[in-house]
């Protein structure tokens, strides 16, 4: 087992902050503190800044296929560390050991892609039409990044950012989440390891993300702003890259509909709703947020769905058996209880959960709520937590329309056996990314990103690399 990293990660060097600050980091399960981790303030983003801009020249001269070996390197330790980084994820955040696991399988084949797209980063060649000038396309990094990562997947945020920040050629400061810094600076001593440059990668964790973060926004040096968070804060942070043109990449909330009609195949609707409500225990930008499930067949999924939810073993991350962990934290969880007993109070039926245990630890049980009213908070709130709540629908028309009534646009579930309609359904649905008869779209080969106000951008897949590259064109006359 290797030490806990706790202190800030900045040109290659472990340090404290400029004022010695330090902020706890504890285990929802428990409430205990486990960590106390360096919290960064100004003077360290600004060190931080410092460190990206003196190496982002050197480090995009690298040759390609050196920066795919350290990302190739990096994978293949995180892979080793499976259970140690699992163990950390689990303490800071919750989520069972078996999810923490898979996670470290995500998060590290994002490494792995990008160390393959890192070679393979085209430009391209061309006679104009006037036919005497050429045109030469070249890749250029974009410069210094700023990347700001949520609590809810710790590792496979950071690695879905880094990845292709490294593959392009690009220096950066990332800012994880105060709930969960240890996985992003156990990831920032796995890179080092694997070889990656001082300056390369900086991480300042921070209680103070609005002070750290928005000088580093407005000062003109950093080129770049990946964002993976809430809605709210995407936009605050859109406002102040404005006024020095920094380029983003934004990967905001969801408010997923999950459809399932008359001719679904149940087994496969109530399997997908399992995953795709109560991966990481609901806590999901691509969680299933609103059931509309056909009239004619809502009363049997409903029922299948709480036997199933009501199975569920709840309980520390940490304990063998557990398929759901505690919610991050005693807001998370206050949210969850409020949109319920607002559902209940409009007249939604409690089909299994729906109350809060006592004891220590910030526990929600799985819940499923039936014949919720349009009008309740939870339509229009991301729930992030274990409640399902289902409403039913008469025909294809209505059920677009009300999938699509909503701000966001991450992802959307069909269930339907119909070849036809799948495909005519989907694309009417007004989402990034669409989940037929399965409720897990997540794949680090695959580009993953939302229209409307979920964001801007596309994070891996083949296109995740282009967030990080800008264009230059080379105009060459021959006479
Ligand atoms: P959040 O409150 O928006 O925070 C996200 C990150 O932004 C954290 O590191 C946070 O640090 C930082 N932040 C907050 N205010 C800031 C400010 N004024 N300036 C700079 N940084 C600031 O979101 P969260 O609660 O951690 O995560 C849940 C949200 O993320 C949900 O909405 C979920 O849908 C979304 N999410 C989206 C995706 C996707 O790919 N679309 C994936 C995962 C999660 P502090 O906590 O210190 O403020």
């Amino acid at each position: 087992m290797t030490d806990t990293l706790t202190q800030l990660f900045i040109g290659g060097a472990w340090v404290d902050a400029v004022d010695g600050a330090t902020l706890p980091v504890d285990d929802p399960a428990t409430g205990e503190i486990i960590a106390h981790v360096a919290d960064a303030g100004p003077k360290d983003a600004r060190l931080a800044e410092e460190a990206a801009v003196e190496a982002q020249q050197e480090w995009a001269r690298t040759a390609p296929r050196a920066r795919s070996e350290i990302l190739r390197r990096a994978y293949e330790i995180i892979l080793e560390r499976t259970d140690e980084l699992a163990h950390l994820m689990t303490a800071e955040m919750g989520k069972p050991l078996a999810e923490a696991r898979g996670e470290v399988a995500y998060a590290a084949e994002f490494f792995r892609w990008f160390s393959e797209e890192a070679v393979r980063i085209e430009g391209g060649a061309g006679v104009l039409p006037d036919g005497r000038n050429r045109m030469v396309l070249s890749r250029r990094p974009v410069g210094p990044c700023l990347l700001i990562t949520p609590w809810n997947f710790p590792l496979a945020m950071g690695t879905r950012k880094i990845g292709p920040a490294i593959a392009a050629g690009c220096t950066m400061i990332l800012k994880p989440a105060p709930q969960t810094p240890l996985s992003s600076l156990a990831l920032a001593g796995i890179l080092k390891e694997a070889g990656l440059p001082d300056g390369v990668l900086n991480v300042v964790t921070t209680s103070r993300a609005g002070e750290v973060v928005e000088p580093l926004l407005r000062g003109g040096k950093i080129r770049k702003l990946s964002f993976t968070g809430s809605t709210g804060v995407g936009r605050l942070l859109l406002a102040q890259c404005a006024d020095t043109v920094v380029r983003t990449s934004m990967e905001l909330g969801g408010n997923a509909p999950f459809v399932v009609f008359e001719d679904a195949d149940l087994d496969k609707a109530v399997d997908g709703a399992m995953v795709a409500k109560m991966r990481n225990m609901g806590e999901a930008c691509t969680a299933a947020n609103r059931f509309f499930v056909h009239s004619s067949v809502a009363e049997e999924f409903g029922r299948r769905l709480a036997e199933r939810m009501g199975s569920l073993v709840v309980g520390p991350g940490t304990r063998d058996g557990v398929d759901v962990g505690p919610l991050i934290d005693a807001n998370g969880r206050a949210k969850v209880e409020e949109l319920v007993a607002d559902a209940v109070q409009r007249g939604a039926e409690v089909l299994v959960g729906g109350h809060t245990p006592q004891g220590p630890g910030c526990f929600y049980p799985p819940t499923v709520l039936a014949d919720v009213d349009p009008g309740s908070r939870l339509m229009d709130t991301e729930i992030f937590g274990p409640v399902a709540a289902i409403l039913t629908f008469e025909d294809e028309d209505e059920v677009v329309g009300r999938a699509n009534d909503t701000p966001w646009g991450l992802v959307g579930y069909l269930f339907t056996e119909g070849l036809d309609r799948a495909l005519r359904v989907s694309e009417r649905l007004e989402v990034g990314m669409v989940g037929l008869n399965t409720g897990l779209v997540s794949n680090p080969a695959a580009p993953f990103g939302g229209v409307k106000q979920s964001g801007l951008g596309r994070e891996g897949g083949r296109v995740g690399i282009d967030e990080f590259l800008e264009y230059q064109y080379l105009a060459v006359p021959v006479s």
